[in-house]
């Protein structure tokens, strides 16, 4: 039987399961993405050790002093939980 049941009993069909796997590759092309690039934009950050992270300051460069910190203790490129007195090698002051 190709009929699958959904919960509120309604069958759906094969042709209809393929019909909208379809439709989503298509809206997501209309958009521009690719179901790989989709996935790609849930941006992965770098851990600790791949960022070079420490809980202390470089000299006057610390995270409460880079761009990319987001008090209390996140950073939108090195994986939470990060210190305000920490730094890593991916630093960049803020103006
Ligand atoms: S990029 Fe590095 S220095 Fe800047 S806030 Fe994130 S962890 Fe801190």
């Amino acid at each position: 039987m190709d009929d699958r049941q959904t919960k509120t009993g309604r069958a759906i069909s094969r042709r209809q399961m393929l019909s909208t796997a379809v439709g989503v590759a298509g809206t997501l092309a209309a958009l521009g993405l690719s179901a790989g690039a989709a996935n790609a934009q849930v941006t992965k950050k770098a851990t600790h050790k791949d960022a070079g992270y420490r809980d202390s300051p470089n000299g006057a460069a610390r995270c409460s002093t880079c761009r990319q910190f987001r008090p209390p203790s996140s950073c939108i490129t090195v994986e939470s939980p990060i210190s305000a007195d920490g730094w890593c090698r991916l630093f960049a002051k803020a103006s």
